[in-house]
């Protein structure tokens, strides 16, 4: 049974919202999702086609790649899909998005494989728990977000004076 659904058989001509608050576990997702699934859906009905546009919000906890500490961080994205019934033709205007056949008497759309698909491309490629993370002092392992550490400090100094020496020359 799926947890995100729609009736399409009695959708009148128009613009349709719909509001999902769903689990991770609803959708069969695991790591690193946590917290709540927002999805909202737009649905416009135009003859037999129907054209949906979801926008989802989701967080995720997360290791950060400069200091190793766990973050929480949200994820979003949306998506468009074109329901047309199965043995119509394809349109022939250029679609945004993905175009999907649905058996000409079905009643209801799932939606939950569609968003699990997209929500799982939501994972950022590049975890940082800020922007500006200072990240790690490769030396003394100490994290710089916290504050500087006195081993860095001078060795980095020295090595910038020794630069500007260079340089000034
Ligand atoms: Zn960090
Ligand atoms: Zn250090």
């Amino acid at each position: 049974m799926a947890v995100m659904q729609v009736n399409i058989a009695r959708l009148s001509e128009g613009r349709h919202s719909h509001q999902f608050e769903v689990t991770p576990a609803d959708l069969g997702l695991g790591e690193p999702y946590s917290g709540r699934i927002f999805v909202d859906v737009d649905l416009d009905r135009s003859g037999r086609q129907i054209l949906l546009h979801s926008r989802f919000r989701a967080s995720g906890s997360f290791i950060c790649d400069r200091c190793l500490e766990s973050f929480t961080g949200p994820m979003e994205g949306d998506y468009r899909i074109l329901y047309v019934p199965d043995g119509t033709s394809m349109p022939v205007e250029a679609v945004e998005g993905e175009v999907q056949t649905v058996p000409a008497d079905a009643q209801v759309i799932s939606l939950d494989e569609d968003a699990r698909q997209y929500i799982q491309l939501a994972v950022p490629s590049k975890l940082l728990c800020r922007d500006d993370c200072s990240g790690l002092c490769p030396r003394c392992g100490k994290n710089w977000n916290t504050g500087p550490c006195s081993c860095d400090q001078q060795d980095t100094d020295s090595r910038w004076d020794a630069l500007k020496k260079l340089t000034k020359s």
